[in-house]
């Protein structure tokens, strides 16, 4: 694969850092996420006033910028959050939103319609319980639901958005059958990371070897959703190229031979604003390492073309495109496309980036030698928005397959639709066959050696690793 991609000339594209924009407006939100990485609440001090925010959407439109997500927080607690789409729209750019999805009315999502809104991606984090309990708020997943019919009575095309984690992994399937009763089309999946509140709360987290139960679920899923209308879309911290690859990254295009994961774009095509004006290559890095700027002191094209915060990803000036890459990623055989994955991810986990230990390529090349990595807290976050602690990362024996573990999210403990368990009354048997196989194609496959791997000769210990 990155042979022809580098025949391609994928590794020489001209950098193309004008596409998307995503905008914190406010910080103030009406939940209380537990794993809110921007420990949303109570607004900034400093914030944009309507004038700075008004002047920075020209600014997004003279630097090229063809849509903007407005996000919060919660973004409609602003109380100028639609003259701001209105004016995204006027400059010709695409104006989207994503919302935690309590207390949007019939009426607001009417007013967001006019304004020009024309896509919003609603959070909805599993099934009503564990969504409340993980958003801070009673009664929160049903208005979610609510939010999502005013939206589309409206006329405005309607996404959901899905962290996963240990609460909500087990319900995948549930949540599934619920979005295509509602008529949602598209899905966006993402692990949750150590950023914000999710440091406190990291015993909700998966641990990298809970990824060998994960990954054949979520390609089962993608495949149904073929059928059932619903795309499901990996996040960026969902990969990499392990066995489900094309078929997670493919959506509707499966024949094409770009569909795999190409390497992080922070800063290239994306482009993340906080609401006091501070300038990142993408909304969720920390923004202690990665802010290049602010709009209030600097134009934000100079911030953009000339801030280093922005160009780490810059593949047109940086000729050793693996230079910062340590650990399992460091002698990996994907590392010149991957360059780690989603660079958010791995930060978030030890304070530096290069080195992501939520890749299902390497969680499957470790488990084929026996072996598998935890990751456990060393040091606290700071307790200010984005911010993250530092994690030690140790690798282990991989130990006995526990089907009914107490803490890990494991295939046997995944809620179905009954109608799914009458259709494939073995279901649940032949994911665990998948994810066997998985380890397994790794060993006859040659990536990993008979000798490196104590599984050769033993094919049923390796399908029950
Ligand atoms: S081990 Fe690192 S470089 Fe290799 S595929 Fe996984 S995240 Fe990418
Ligand atoms: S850091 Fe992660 S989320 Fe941000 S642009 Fe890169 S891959 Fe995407």
């Amino acid at each position: 694969m990155n042979q022809d991609i580098v025949k391609l000339g994928i590794r020489v594209k001209k950098y193309q850092r004008k596409a998307y924009a995503v905008w914190e407006i406010t910080l103030k939100c009406n939940l209380a996420c537990s794993h809110c990485g921007s420990r949303a609440g109570a607004k900034r001090e400093d914030e944009l006033s309507t004038t700075e925010a008004l002047d920075l959407v020209k600014q997004m439109a003279d630097l090229g910028i063809k849509e903007v997500t407005l996000i919060g927080g919660e973004a409609y607690l602003r109380p100028d959050w639609l003259m701001i789409a209105s004016e995204i729209k006027r400059f010709g750019m695409k104006a989207t939103m994503t919302t935690g999805g309590y207390g949007i009315s019939a009426g607001t999502a009417k007013r967001m319609a006019q304004a020009g809104i024309d896509t919003v991606s609603v959070s909805i984090d599993g099934l009503a319980k564990e969504h409340d309990a993980m958003r801070g708020k009673q009664g929160s997943w049903e208005q979610c639901f609510k939010t999502l019919a005013h939206l589309k009575a409206a006329g405005i095309v309607c996404g959901v958005n899905t962290q996963i984690n240990r609460n909500s992994a087990h319900d995948l399937p549930l949540l599934y059958q619920k979005l295509v009763e509602a008529g949602v089309s598209a899905w966006q999946i993402q692990l949750t990371v150590p950023m914000g509140n999710a440091v406190e709360h990291n015993e909700m987290l998966l641990q990298p070897i809970e990824l060998l139960d994960l990954y054949p679920l979520i390609y089962f899923l993608s495949l149904r959703g073929r059928k059932d209308n619903l795309t499901i879309q990996p996040g960026n911290n969902i990969g990499y190229y392990g066995p489900y690859e094309r078929v997670l990254r493919g959506a509707n295009q499966l024949e094409s031979e770009w569909a795999f994961y190409q390497g992080c774009t922070a800063g290239q095509n994306v482009l993340g604003i906080e609401a006091n004006g501070a300038i990142k290559g993408c909304p969720s890095l920390p923004s202690d390492a990665y802010t290049g700027g602010n709009i209030r002191e600097r134009t934000l094209v100079d911030i953009y073309e000339n801030a280093p915060e922005l160009r780490f990803n810059d593949i047109d000036e940086a000729l050793d495109t693996t230079k910062h890459l340590w650990g399992h990623c460091r002698g990996c055989e994907f590392a010149t496309t991957c360059r780690v994955g989603c660079n958010w991810t791995s930060h978030v986990f030890f304070g530096k980036r290069g080195n992501n230990p939520y890749c299902h390529h390497r969680v499957l090349k470790l488990a084929a030698k026996g072996r598998k990595e935890r990751f456990y807290l060393k040091e606290a976050a700071s307790g200010k928005p984005f911010d993250h602690g530092i994690f030690n990362l140790d690798e282990e024996e991989i130990g006995p397959l526990n089907p009914n573990s107490k803490t890990q999210f494991t295939l046997n403990k995944t809620n179905f639709p009954e109608a799914w368990l009458k259709e494939h009354p073995n279901l649940i048997e032949s994911l665990y066959i998948e994810r066997g196989m998985g380890i397994k194609r790794y060993i006859d496959s040659g990536i990993v050696s008979k000798e490196e791997s104590p599984w050769y000769n033993d094919t049923h210990s390796a399908t029950n690793s």
